[in-house]
């Protein structure tokens, strides 16, 4: 057998470079080097005895990470739609040996011979299919999502041309903007563009009488919502859904005139439909992996649990994981600290004989925090009901959650290397 020194490094592939992508990477390359992961404080738990060589490739479409919780507010603020999206290159955590990354598409993954064919962007949109082998595969690639809940542009720059189109739509709406879905970026979004742009007429149209309609949360929280929003000058039009957006005429000063289901008539220069639509992003893998909508079935060690050759290689984390509770940052990034510990575990089992210990997902019930422009609402099965600057400093503070998000992966620090 070889000594440690002479060992390969063991090839992890992440697929997807964000929330469930970087935690992943990140914790892992911790516990290989030889350090506590920067997710565990336990103050009882030692770093690891033996340091593991690894080799950990993220693929990505897109050239960088970028907070997509925060696009509620980067829609309407140049500002921070620049802070968002850092380059993979100018992430200081990421700038390691043992960590490299591909701009490109998952295409396929086959898990019998562990490996996968990324569509490689090799920019001005060229492209080249490469073959990627690997020991150990995290799909954190979440779930397709239309702007405005996700920017269609891949790279910076094309964000910053997208973002600052929208902003100038929404600065230069003198007859109002009108956001049409009230799920929680519906909501998110009136609210911030209501911060912004306080002298802007904001209406919010929302198909059902109450908002947030498809969330499992308790309805004191959707009342709360409501009532915040209200406070904060959004205008409401509940149960009516929109008919048709036509270009108004000469008798007005407005572009729009909104029909909607109900009779109503509705003026506006910016019409933003927020009603979601997504898809898991699982459609690289064998279906066997899958629930029948496309989420991965994992065991509560993150692991695959479908009917798919070396389960024990491959591994899911975020939004396209199979896990109760709402799809939530928080939850993904939780979810790729564990299944990075599982996976240094197996490793130190196959180089050490060591009996692994593994990490295990619990039950999730609903909750969530929403960012209301100055104020915040938030239920957790822990604390129940709350509201005001407690819950907007502990989520959000005034970067829609950018900030806690790139301190608690410690994106900015570099990532120290023994060899
Ligand atoms: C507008 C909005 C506001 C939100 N607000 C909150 C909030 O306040 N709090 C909260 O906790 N959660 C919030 N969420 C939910 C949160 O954003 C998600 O739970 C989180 O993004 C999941 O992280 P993830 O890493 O699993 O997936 P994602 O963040 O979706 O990242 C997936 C990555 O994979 C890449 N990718 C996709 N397919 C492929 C492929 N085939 N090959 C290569 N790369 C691929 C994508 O480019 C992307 O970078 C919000 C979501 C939205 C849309």
């Amino acid at each position: 057998m070889p000594g440690i020194n002479e060992q390969p490094p063991f090839k992890v592939l992440i697929i997807g470079g964000s929330y469930a992508g970087l935690a992943a990477t990140l914790n892992l390359v911790d516990l290989c080097q030889g350090r506590k992961c920067r997710f565990n404080l336990d103050e009882n738990d030692k770093a690891p005895e033996h340091k593991v060589p690894v080799q950990i490739t993220i693929v990505d479409e897109r050239d960088g990470y970028f907070h997509i919780i925060g696009l509620p507010l980067a829609i309407g603020s140049n500002v921070d739609a620049s802070i968002f999206w850092k380059k993979f290159d100018d992430i200081p955590a990421l700038q390691s040996p043992d960590i490299s990354h591909i701009r490109g598409r998952v295409d396929s993954v086959d898990c019998k011979s562990r490996i996968a064919r990324i569509v490689q962007s090799t920019g001005d949109d060229g492209h080249k299919i490469i073959e990627q082998k690997y020991d150990y595969m995290i799909a954190c690639s979440g779930l397709r999502r239309e702007w405005p809940s996700a920017p269609k542009s891949l790279t910076r720059e094309a964000y910053l041309a997208e973002t600052a189109e929208s902003v100038q739509a929404i600065e230069n709406a003198a007859a109002g903007v009108v956001v049409v879905g009230g799920g929680a970026v519906g909501i998110e979004i009136a609210a911030e563009i209501k911060m912004l742009q306080p002298q802007t007429k904001v209406t919010l149209v929302h198909s059902r009488q109450q908002l947030l309609s498809s969330e499992q949360l308790p309805d004191e929280f959707k009342a709360k919502t409501l009532e915040l929003l209200t406070e904060s000058n959004v205008e409401l039009v509940m149960g009516a859904r929109l008919q048709d957006t036509l270009l108004a005429d000469d008798s007005t000063a407005a572009k729009f005139l909104l029909k909607l289901s109900d009779g109503q008539e509705l003026y506006a220069d910016h019409v933003i439909n927020a009603v979601s639509r997504f898809t898991p992003t699982s459609s690289y893998l064998p279906k066997e992996a899958c629930d029948p909508e496309g989420y991965i079935r994992i065991t509560s060690g993150l692991q695959f649990s479908g009917d798919v050759p070396n389960k024990e290689y491959h591994y899911a984390a975020g939004d396209l994981a199979s896990w109760s509770g709402i799809k939530r940052g928080g939850a993904a990034m939780h979810q790729a600290h564990f299944a990075a510990v599982n996976i240094h575990q197996r490793m130190l089992a196959e180089l050490y004989k060591t009996e692994p210990t593994f990490n295990n997902l619990v039950a999730v019930a609903p909750m969530m925090a929403l960012a209301l422009g100055e104020t915040a609402v938030g239920y957790f099965p822990t604390m129940g009901l709350s509201s005001g600057d407690e819950i907007r400093n502990m989520f959000f503070n005034d970067d829609l959650g950018y900030g806690i998000c790139w301190r608690w992966m410690r994106l900015g620090e570099d990532t120290e290397y023994k060899s």
